[in-house]
C-alpha cells in the first residue's frame, strides 16, 4: 500500500491527494469498504472539480459490472437501479469498454457537433459530459474502474492521470485484499463437497435464529440417507461424492422455500427455513425435499437411488438453544431410522420424555452396580394342573435414587448402549446364585430350577462358559440347577459363537432357553442342531389367548414344535383363566404369569418354597 508514487512527475498537491487516498484505505475491510470509498470518492471529487465520481468491479465470471461506490450518492434503492449492476452485453460503450480496459481512457465532448454548439446557444444545460475512465487491474485482469464524470468539458492532464492511476491501484489492492478475506470466509463457512453451508455457519445461524425477540418458531429438518453406505462401498467414494453432489443440488434448487442448507459431514445435511411456519407447514415441506430426493440419480452409468429419513424439530426463539433443537431434530431422524428409514419423524413430547429418562438412567447407571441399588425380584413358574412351583425366574430390578423401583426394561438397553451390560449381567447371575444356594442350604427349593436371563452381549462374551461354571461351584449348586434364558434374536445373529457358548454350557451342566419364543425368525432346523432345553413362548401370544382368535394357532404350532423336538415349553404371561385352560387345554402345563404370581422379592419366594405351591382350581379339562 505504501508504494503510490508515480514514475512520471506529479505535482505535490496531488502527490497529497494520492498519499490521502491510501491513508484512508489502509484499514479498509469487507465491513467499511463501500463508507470509506465513497468518502474517498467524495474528496476526488471536490480535489478534481468534477460532478460524479465513481468506483465499480467487474465479475468476470458473470460478465458484469457492479456499482460499489458512488458520489454523490443518488437517491435510489439498489434492487431498483438500473446501473447497480450492468451486464457487459446490455451496457453502453463506455461501461462496456471498462470490461477489458487497460489503460485510463478520456471521453470529451466534441465542440464541432452541431448538437454541441446548438445547446450552448439555446442556454439550456450542456447535455453533454466529459468523462476520465481509469481501470482497476490486478495482473493482467481488469477488475474494474474508477470513473470521474464532468458536465461540460474538462481536459485531463497526463500527471492528473498519473495520480488517478495510482489511486485505482490503491483500491485495486483494496478490492483483491477484501476478495481474499470473503474467500476465507466462504471456505470456514461452506462445506467443500457441496458449496453447502457447513456445521459451523449452521450453528452460527441457529443462535442467531433462536436470539430473544428473534420471529419463531424455527423449524429445523435434520435429513439423513438410507444406507448410503453401500454406495460408497460397491461404486466407491468418487460415485457416493458424485451421488451427494447431486442431492446437494437437489436441496438448493428443488424447492422455492428460502432457506439454508447445510451438511455436517457424510449423508447428513440440514434444512432450515427461512421464514418461521407452522408445524403442518414444516412437515409438508419436509414431505416435499423427502419426495425430491427420492428420484433416481445417475452416477457412472449407474441409476441410483437411496430413500431419505427426516427429523422435524421446531424451536422458540429465547427459549431453545442451538445444541438442544438440533438433538431433538436429531433424535426424530433416529426414530425415523429406526422405525425402517423413508419417513418423516417429528419430535415429540414424548420422545423428549425418552431423551431425559435416558440421559438420566445413563448417568446414574454407572454406580449403581457397586452401590447396592439393584435388587432381584422372582417370578414363579408353576405347574398349573398342581400348582407346584418348578422354576423361579430372576427379574433384575433398580432401586432408582429419585424414579422408584425400576422395570429392566428402562435400564437393560441403556446398559447395553454404554457397554455396562457385561458387568450388570455377571452381578446378576453371582447373587441370584448366591440367593438360590441360601434357599437350597435352608432345605428350601432343591427340586426347582434358577432361571437367569442372559443379555445378547454376555452370550458372546469370551470366557462366558468359565465364568458360569465357577460361580456354581463357588455357591456349589449341582449341575442341572440352573437355566438361562437367551433371546431368540441372538441365536440367529451369531450363529457360530452361540453355537460354541451353547455347547460350552451344556458341558458345564447349565439348561438353556429360548425366551420370548415366536417374536424372532430362528428357522427351525437351527433349533434342532443346538443344545437347547425349553421354549418360552412369548407372553403376547399368551396373554389375549382366547380373545384374540389369531394366537390360538400360533401357540398350537408352539406346542407342537417342542413336542416334535422334545423341548419343554413354559407359557409367560398368564393373566387370564380362558389362557390358562387354553394351553391346558392344548397340553401347555408350564406357566408364569400374574395370574399365578406376581414377581416377588427373595424373601417372599423362599416363603413360597417352604409351602411348595400356589393354590390353582382350575377345573379339570380333558387334554386335547
Ligand atoms: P422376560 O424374560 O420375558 O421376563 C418376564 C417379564 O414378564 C417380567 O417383566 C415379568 O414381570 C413379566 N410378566 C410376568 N408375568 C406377566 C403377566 O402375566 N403379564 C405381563 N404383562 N407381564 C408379565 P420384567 O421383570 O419387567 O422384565 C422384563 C424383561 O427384562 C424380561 O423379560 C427380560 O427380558 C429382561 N430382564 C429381566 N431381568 C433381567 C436380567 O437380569 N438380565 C437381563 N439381561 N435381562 C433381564
Ligand atoms: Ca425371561
Ligand atoms: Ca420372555
Amino acid at each position: 500500500m505504501a508504494e503510490v508514487t508515480p514514475e512520471v512527475g506529479v505535482p505535490r498537491s496531488l502527490e497529497l491527494v494520492v498519499t490521502s487516498v491510501a491513508t484512508q484505505l489502509m484499514a479498509v475491510n469487507a465491513a467499511t469498504a463501500a463508507a470509506v470509498s465513497q468518502q474517498v470518492l467524495a474528496d476526488l471529487v471536490s480535489y478534481f472539480d468534477v460532478d460524479v465520481s465513481f468506483l465499480r468491479h467487474n465479475d468476470h465470471l458473470a460478465h458484469t459490472t457492479k456499482l460499489v461506490a458512488e458520489w454523490p450518492p443518488r437517491p435510489v434503492d439498489a434492487p431498483t437501479d438500473p446501473i447497480a449492476v450492468v451486464r457487459f452485453a446490455d451496457a453502453d460503450p463506455v461501461f462496456a469498454m471498462a470490461e477489458n480496459l487497460k489503460e485510463p481512457a478520456v471521453f470529451r465532448p466534441e465542440p464541432a457537433t452541431d448538437d454541441y454548439q446548438r445547446t450552448i446557444e439555446a442556454g439550456r444545460q450542456v447535455p453533454s459530459t466529459s468523462m476520465a475512465s481509469v481501470p482497476l487491474l490486478s495482473g493482467e485482469v481488469t477488475t474494474g474502474v474508477l470513473g470521474f464524470v464532468k458536465f461540460g468539458d474538462r481536459e485531463w492532464l497526463p500527471e492528473e492521470l498519473n495520480a488517478l492511476q495510482a489511486i485505482a491501484s490503491l483500491f485495486a489492492q483494496v478490492q483483491a485484499r477484501i476478495a481474499a478475506e470473503e474467500r476465507l470466509r466462504y471456505l470456514a463457512d461452506h462445506d467443500h463437497l457441496t458449496g453447502l453451508y457447513n456445521r459451523r455457519a449452521l450453528l452460527a445461524h441457529l443462535d442467531d435464529r433462536l436470539a430473544p425477540g428473534q420471529p419463531g418458531p424455527v423449524s429445523v429438518m435434520f435429513l439423513d440417507l438410507d444406507r448410503l453406505k453401500a454406495i460408497n462401498d460397491y461404486l466407491g467414494h468418487t460415485a457416493g461424492d458424485a451421488f451427494i453432489r447431486v442431492l446437494a443440488q437437489r436441496l438448493e434448487e428443488g424447492d422455492d422455500e428460502p432457506k439454508l442448507i447445510a451438511r455436517l459431514g457424510g449423508d447428513e445435511f440440514v434444512v432450515v427455513p427461512a421464514a418461521p411456519m407452522s408445524a403442518d407447514d414444516a412437515e409438508a415441506l419436509a414431505y416435499r425435499l423427502q419426495a425430491m430426493l427420492r428420484e433416481r440419480v445417475t452416477v457412472d452409468g449407474e441409476m441410483l437411488t437411496r430413500t431419505v429419513s427426516i427429523g422435524l424439530a421446531e424451536g422458540i426463539p429465547g427459549r431453545d438453544s442451538t445444541s438442544d433443537l438440533l438433538s431433538r431434530a436429531d433424535q426424530a431422524v433416529l426414530t425415523a431410522k429406526s422405525a425402517g428409514g423413508n419417513q418423516v419423524a417429528v419430535f415429540s413430547d414424548v420422545m423428549a420424555m425418552e431423551i431425559d429418562f435416558r440421559n438420566d438412567i445413563e448417568l446414574h447407571l454407572q454406580n449403581v452396580i457397586e452401590d447396592g441399588s439393584l435388587v432381584l425380584h422372582y417370578l414363579p413358574e408353576i405347574d398349573m394342573r398342581t400348582g407346584e412351583v418348578l422354576a423361579a425366574e430372576a427379574l433384575v430390578r433398580w432401586q432408582h435414587p429419585t424414579r422408584g423401583l425400576l422395570a429392566p426394561d428402562s435400564f437393560i438397553g441403556v446398559a447395553e448402549s454404554i457397554n455396562l451390560a457385561g458387568e450388570l449381567g455377571r452381578w446378576v447371575l453371582r447373587n441370584a446364585c448366591a440367593e438360590f444356594a441360601r434357599w437350597r442350604a435352608n432345605g428350601l427349593g432343591r427340586r426347582i430350577l434358577l432361571r437367569i436371563n442372559v443379555s445378547p452381549v454376555q452370550l458372546v462374551t469370551e470366557g462366558f462358559v468359565d465364568s458360569v461354571a465357577s460361580i456354581m461351584n463357588e455357591f456349589g449348586l449341582p449341575r442341572g440347577s440352573v437355566c438361562l434364558e437367551i433371546t431368540e434374536s441372538v441365536v440367529v445373529q451369531d450363529i457360530e459363537t452361540t453355537r460354541r457358548t451353547l455347547f460350552g454350557l451344556q458341558n458345564v451342566g447349565v439348561h438353556v432357553a429360548i425366551d420370548d419364543f415366536g417374536t424372532g425368525y430362528s428357522a427351525l432346523s437351527l433349533l434342532k442342531s443346538l443344545p437347547v432345553d425349553t421354549l418360552k413362548i412369548d407372553r403376547s401370544f399368551v396373554a389375549e389367548l382366547g380373545s384374540n382368535p389369531g394366537d390360538l394357532p400360533i401357540v398350537r404350532a408352539v406346542i407342537a414344535l417342542a413336542g416334535a423336538f422334545g423341548l419343554q415349553l413354559v407359557a409367560e404371561g398368564v393373566e387370564t383363566e380362558t389362557a390358562a385352560l387354553t394351553l391346558l387345554r392344548h397340553g401347555c402345563y408350564r406357566a408364569q404369569g400374574f395370574l399365578l404370581s406376581r414377581p416377588i422379592s427373595g424373601r417372599e419366594m423362599q416363603q413360597l418354597l417352604a409351602k411348595g405351591r400356589v393354590p390353582v382350581r382350575f377345573p379339570p379339562v380333558p387334554h386335547m
